[in-house]
């Protein structure tokens, strides 16, 4: 799909960062914005935008086998991530190296916190939190082994963290089988699900969790909306407080506009689910062809299970941000696999977790296709990225020659 950014035809291929909105959640949005009422009013208006809020909660529950009662909505995937680690009132944090800046700084913070206190002054009086960390293997996967011995023979006090798919290389974790041995310890499990939706079929009793995080941007919804699932009898320490709003959990005024879309979402993310194999293809083709131009090249996660719309690989010899700005250059919207931080270009904290070299992990790009990803996209960046490779390479040999 050719998406227009500042006048100029760019192919978007940065699902992972957010998604192109609907055109159905548009219009949902749009006559969503006509509507005056808060939902905490007792007036019709109230009531029309509290019908409005509550109709989106029950398409957000159907999306993921929850009951509406056990949906809280945020403010995105970072604010439902941050209150399951803060308000969960769990002391020892169990969460993966691979996991998203919103959980692993939010449980570092805790942690950093010697009074442990995180300001919510209702818990249960303090106690310091401890951090573990779990490793992953070459491919990106956390192993049954390694929860069992962080969790020991009792985990009562433990909350343990661990995201379904992961943003950067797709790995999708076997978050089943890792719940149900915490749970049966007694952990309580939150699941980081914001990158899932639309991709893979999943549901909250198959998965077992306690807690689960989404966020609408990611599958066609609006950005500065999510929501955190609450299993049914899960006590949590709201992290917003003020106003009585989302049952106490979670206080303000509710984005009725933001939620009604994330809604409309939620109920379109079936048609996508349809058509995950046909992204499947559409990125193996993808990873095929550029294979076919450097064979050195090296698909992170390749060996995993993994989204079908997600590909994180290395393209030797050329800097990530190089390449980023070449193919953007080129009309082709991709991202870095590494975080740019203080203006300084730091290796990826997954594909480093992953034990890749920093040869490899400096010139990682990820590609991530779509709702409306199709066929000349992929034709589009392949023919972009050789011709971008081919003018590198003639530069460094040119330069290689000229010295
Ligand atoms: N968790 C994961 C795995 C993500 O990929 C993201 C966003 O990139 C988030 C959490 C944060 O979500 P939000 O952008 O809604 O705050």
């Amino acid at each position: 799909m050719n998406l227009r950014a500042n006048a100029t035809e760019v192919i978007y291929l940065d699902y992972n960062a957010t998604a192109p909105v609907k055109p159905q959640v548009s219009k949902a949005i749009a006559e969503a914005l006509a509507m005056t009422g808060n939902p905490s009013s007792v007036h019709q208006f109230g009531r029309a935008a509290r019908d409005a809020v509550e109709e989106a909660r029950d398409q957000v529950a159907k999306m993921i086998g929850a009951s509406a009662a056990e949906i809280v909505f945020t403010a995105g995937g970072t604010e439902a991530n941050n209150t399951a680690l803060a308000g969960a009132g769990r002391k020892r944090l169990i969460v993966s190296e691979i996991e998203h800046p919103s959980i692993l700084r939010a449980a570092e913070s805790l942690a950093s916190d010697r009074s442990g206190s995180s300001g919510n002054s209702g818990s249960d009086g303090g106690g310091e939190y401890e951090l573990i960390m779990l490793p992953v293997d070459s491919e990106g996967i956390v192993s049954i082994e390694t929860l069992d011995q962080a969790l020991g023979a009792n985990a009562d006090d433990a909350l343990v963290s661990i995201m379904l798919a992961n943003n950067e290389t797709g790995v999708i974790q076997p978050v089943a089988e890792l719940a149900a041995l915490a749970r049966a310890r007694g952990a309580l499990v939150h699941c980081d699900a914001v990158q899932a939706p639309g991709r893979i079929a999943f549901d909250v009793s198959t998965l077992g969790v306690d807690m689960l995080s989404l966020s609408a941007h990611k599958f066609g919804g609006s950005k500065g909306v999510g929501a955190l699932y609450l299993r049914a009898g899960v006590d949590l320490q709201a992290l917003v407080i003020g106003g009585g709003q989302e049952r106490g959990h979670r206080a303000g005024t509710e984005n009725v506009v933001g939620i009604v879309g994330f809604g409309v979402a939620a109920h379109l993310a079936g048609e996508d689910l349809q058509r995950a194999p046909h992204l499947a293809t559409l990125r193996d083709t993808l990873e095929q062809r550029l294979r076919e131009i450097d064979p050195t090249v090296r698909v992170f996660g390749g060996g995993a299970e993994r989204l079908p719309n997600t590909s994180c690989l290395s393209m030797p010899g050329v800097q990530s941000e190089m390449q980023v700005m070449g193919l953007d250059l080129a009309g082709v919207a991709i991202s870095a696999g590494s975080a740019c931080s203080s203006g300084k270009v730091e290796p990826s904290h997954v594909l480093r977790a992953l034990g890749a070299p920093d040869a490899e992990t400096g010139c990682a790009i990820r590609i991530s296709l779509g709702w409306a990803s199709g066929e000349a996209d992929v034709e589009k960046l392949v023919s972009a990225w050789r011709a971008f490779y081919a003018g590198m390479s003639a530069r460094y040999t040119g330069a290689a020659r000229a010295g």
